[in-house]
Formats: C-alpha cells, sequence, structure tokens
C-alpha cells in the first residue's frame, strides 16, 4: 500500500492510473475503522481497478463544542485493517496541507445542508462539502464510495457532484450494523456498556416504524408519534434531535406517504450523538 500525505502527489499519482485507463475508486473515512467502513472499500475493489482510502479528521465539519479533539484516532490498526484488504492508496493529508494559511473557499449545498442534521450541527454540511470538494479534486477518482449511514450526506454530496459538474460516480453502500441491528459508527466507542445496549432502541424503533408504513399507516405524523414514543420510552436516550419520516430527494418531512420514504433518527445519549436511517418503500396492495 502506497501512502501518500502530499496532495500533489496524490495528484499525480491519481493522473498516472487514469492515463493507463486504470478506473479508481475512492473511500474518504476519518479513520477508527470498523466493518462499515470496510465495506465500502470492499465495493470498490470489486468495481474499480485501484482502490484509494483517506484518512483525514476533518476540523471543519465539527461544531465549535463538538468531539474533534477527542474523535477517536487508531491510525495503527486502521493502516494494518486498510493493507489486510489489500487497499492500493492511503492518502493521509495534514491539517496544515489541506487548509494552508490564507484558505478562504467553502462550498456549500444549500436548502440540503439546513434540513435535518443541518439543523442542529450548523455549518457541519458545509465543512463536509468543502473537505469532500477538496479530496475529490485531489483524488479525482472515477467513483467515491459512501454510506448510507449518513444519509443526509449522501444526498448532499450527490447534489454537490452534480451542480459542480465533478467527474465523480457516487456510490452510496448499505449500512452496515453490529449483531444486534445498532449501525456501527466510530462514535459508539464513547458509549458505556449500558448505553451499548440501549442504544439498539434507534434501530428496533426504525424497525416497528417500517413495519407500520408495510402494513398501510400513509400519515407521517403517526409515524413521527411512533418512533418519538419508542425512544422516549429508553431512559438512557437524554435527548431527540429529530426522529420523523422524511421525502429521500428534499430531506423535507413527509405528512403523507405516498412512494418511497427515510425514516430517519438523531438522538442524544449523554454526550454521545447517535444517527440512524432506513428506506422504505411502502406496499400500495392495502
Ligand atoms: P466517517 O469515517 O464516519 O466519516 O465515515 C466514512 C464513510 O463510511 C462515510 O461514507 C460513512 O457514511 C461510511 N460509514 C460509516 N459507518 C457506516 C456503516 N455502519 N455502514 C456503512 N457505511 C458507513
Amino acid at each position: 500500500m502506497e501512502v501518500i500525505r502530499i496532495p500533489r502527489i496524490m495528484q499525480d499519482t491519481s493522473r498516472g492510473h487514469l492515463l493507463h485507463s486504470r478506473t479508481l475508486g475512492f473511500v474518504p473515512t476519518m479513520g477508527a475503522l470498523h466493518e462499515g467502513h470496510m465495506s465500502l472499500m470492499r465495493m470498490s475493489k470489486e468495481e474499480n481497478s485501484v482502490t484509494a482510502a483517506s484518512i483525514f479528521v476533518n476540523p471543519t465539519q465539527f461544531g465549535p463544542s463538538e468531539d474533534f479533539a477527542s474523535y477517536p484516532r487508531k491510525m495503527e490498526a486502521d493502516i494494518a485493517k486498510l493493507r489486510e484488504a489489500d487497499i492500493d492508496i492511503l492518502f493521509l493529508p495534514d491539517v496544515s496541507l489541506m487548509y494552508p494559511e490564507g484558505f478562504a473557499t467553502l462550498v456549500e449545498v444549500t436548502g440540503l445542508s439546513e434540513k435535518m442534521c443541518g439543523h442542529f450541527r450548523p455549518g457541519h454540511f458545509r465543512g463536509v462539502t468543502t473537505v469532500v470538494a477538496k479530496l475529490l479534486t485531489i483524488v479525482r477518482p472515477s467513483r467515491a464510495y459512501f454510506g448510507q449511514k449518513d444519509f443526509q450526506q449522501t444526498v448532499v454530496i450527490k447534489r454537490m457532484a452534480k451542480d459542480l459538474n465533478l467527474d465523480t460516480e457516487i456510490v452510496v453502500c448499505p449500512t452496515i450494523r453490529e449483531y444486534d441491528g445498532l449501525a456501527m459508527s466510530s462514535r459508539n466507542t464513547y458509549l458505556s456498556g449500558e448505553q451499548r445496549a440501549a442504544a439498539t432502541v434507534l434501530y428496533r424503533s426504525l424497525c416497528r416504524a417500517s413495519d407500520a408504513i408495510k402494513a398501510g399507516t400513509r400519515s407521517g405524523a403517526a409515524v413521527r408519534d411512533m418512533l418519538q414514543q419508542d425512544l422516549s420510552r429508553e431512559p438512557l436516550i437524554t435527548g431527540i434531535d429529530y426522529a420523523s419520516v422524511f421525502i429521500p430527494e428534499t430531506l423535507d418531512e413527509a405528512d403523507e406517504i405516498t412512494g418511497e420514504v427515510v425514516l430517519a433518527i438523531a438522538a442524544r445519549m449523554g454526550s454521545t450523538r447517535l444517527i440512524d436511517n432506513m428506506l422504505v418503500v411502502p406496499s400500495f396492495s392495502h
């Protein structure tokens, strides 16, 4: 595995592969790699001749009171996992090379970035789109892989890629879960044993709401109430940012369920913020 730390060298390496008509798959991450990340790597390896991963804990997507300083950093273990998965390139830039003195350009997808999580994490998606635009310009992959776990992020990034005519196909891969349904996340390591056990309430609530829609529930408010009640019954949930049913393209709440919807939750367990979602296609045989 080639480890590249300098953006210019990453760009030249990528150009070399593209000139030889090799497709380049790219998996951007913030490290502390788990099976969710590795599933994206495997998908990229299946679909491309060369796979590059990046690890960069991007300071600009964390709010001032968020966990940038304490975000898990596990470089040695991560590199071992990437080698084991036979990843060709690891792009590992330093903050000072990504945001050198005088850096002044922001990329913002208006509208979509303010919905859902955007409401509770102002500036978060601007940080994400700015760094992803930079990474895609540096790595210039044929395809870039993102997890459905961060559903809003996939919608915002697809919009950005389209609006900026980026020459990269955005591929969204399914959420990988623990044996009991909890969506894998680097932030799960913040949870105590008790919290970890209770955190399955997110997945259980999503499953129950999905079943209700499949059984014929069409009222968005009824589904929202159901999700919120299920979460409220868990004493270790200390706050619900949102738990509702949304239209996947616009990220607006759905009043009436008339087609595919996304059930999505952002809830707090003490100082840890957990998110999860599920796409549901209602059946219309009722
Ligand atoms: P992160 O390191 O949290 O920025 O995540 C890097 C990429 O991995 C993003 O595209 C995430 O959506 C994706 N990812 C994180 N957790 C999971 C998961 N449980 N299943 C699938 N993809 C995931």
